[in-house]
């Protein structure tokens, strides 16, 4: 790869993407973040990007004033995420926005024929047969960052995928593995922002805690890999250094194992098929000295249990759980909802609103909107 363009740019992927670009001297085209104006700037004044985007409109002044004399092209909102999704100058397109807002430049660079490395899950989640199928008559690969998704990717090269049986997902359990309901009745968004393993951007760490985090790589693995929900097994693993495995034909288990360190899965998608040194710490098994291995809990967690079930029910259902957690997670966070409730919410959210086929962009955007007005009204009348 010659160069990236990257949505999300000031985010935890973002910056980890651009340490891994600079240390293989993979050229930065374009950058763009949400609100972050400084760090975007910074980052803007180092790597000298053709394209600089925020994607909050309103902070564009702001903008203009800060980066006016650094010689890249200004761009704000929607338009400048997709602008630069399509962009000549864009060889692969890394989007590692946070949320639904990313499947729009998704699907404009699929368009413009523009291989992807998707870090933004949701996109998927929410609209999952429309990517995939332009993808395909787009001939236009997908590259998975996300660390489960790039070890099953990993574990699927060199093997028939046709001879695959099942993929093991793992899970690492959250901040409140082994926590019943009653325990987490009062959880405060501090606790629920203490990951064990990875550090994170807020939105992600809580959907870790929920385990609504599993619940939306569940559903991103069915996409990626055309695989049916019998096909996955979701298995807690604590200590994330078996990030997936895969399972043939012949009962053979594959696994791919590293520390828990996202610059790994970055830099597969970005240099695919090559493997170059990394700027991580090495794996050592005996510091570890023991991995384990445990169901999850689908009563306390049941945002993975909504997700699983919305994958069943097909449709636009995981897309309106996906609103639904979205809106959840922002009221959560404004501390207008306690934490149990978004689970409780994203399950009402799928059994309440009704379910309809997704053919369309519009599709997805008014069952996303359902499901953002249904949480909004809820929490309205609490
Ligand atoms: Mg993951």
């Amino acid at each position: 790869m010659q160069s990236v363009a990257i949505l999300g740019s000031t985010g935890s992927i973002g910056t980890q993407a651009i340490e891994v670009a600079q240390m293989h001297g993979i050229r930065v085209t374009a950058l763009a973040a949400n609100r972050s104006v400084d760090k975007l700037v910074e980052q803007a004044e180092l790597l000298r990007p053709e394209l600089l985007c925020i994607a909050d409109e309103s902070r564009y002044g702001e903008l203009k004033e800060k980066a006016g004399g650094l010689g890249c092209k200004l761009l704000a909102g929607m338009d400048g995420l997709c602008e630069i999704a399509s962009h000549e100058s864009t060889d692969t397109l890394l989007n590692s926005v946070v949320g639904m807002v990313g499947l729009l430049p998704t699907l404009t660079a699929i368009d413009a024929k523009k291989p992807l490395a998707l870090a933004n899950k949701e996109t998927l989640v929410a609209g999952g047969a429309l990517v995939m199928d332009a993808a395909a008559k787009n001939n236009v690969p997908i590259y998975p960052v996300d660390s489960e998704h790039s070890a099953i990717f990993q574990c699927l090269q060199g093997n028939k995928r046709s001879q695959l049986k099942k993929i093991i997902l793992t899970a690492s359990g959250g901040p409140f593995f082994g926590k019943t309901k009653a325990d987490l009745q009062n959880t405060t968004v501090e606790q629920a922002l203490n990951h064990p393993n990875w550090s994170m951007g807020n939105k992600i760490t809580i959907d870790s805690a929920t385990l609504m985090n599993k619940g939306l790589e569940f559903i991103e693995a069915r996409w990626l890999f055309d695989l049916t929900p019998d096909q996955i097994e979701i298995v807690v693993h604590r200590q994330s250094v078996l990030h997936s495995a895969v399972v043939y034909a012949d009962d053979s288990m594959i696994g791919q194992m590293g520390v828990p360190d996202m610059k790994i899965p970055i830099q597969y998608a970005l240099l695919y098929p090559d493997r170059l040194p990394c700027p991580t710490k090495p794996l050592s098994l005996t510091d570890y000295g023991q991995l384990t291995f445990a169901k999850p809990d689908y009563d306390t967690f049941d945002c993975l249990t909504a997700c699983i079930k919305a994958s069943e029910m097909g449709g636009s259902a995981p897309c309106i759980a996906n609103g639904a957690n979205e809106a959840a997670v922002a009221a959560f966070l404004a501390r207008k909802i306690s934490f149990l409730q978004i689970g409780e919410l994203v399950t009402q959210s799928i059994q309440t609103l009704p379910i309809s086929p997704l053919t369309c962009y519009e599709d997805v955007v008014k069952a996303d909107r359902a499901a953002r007005d249904f949480v909004a009204e809820k929490i309205a009348a609490m």
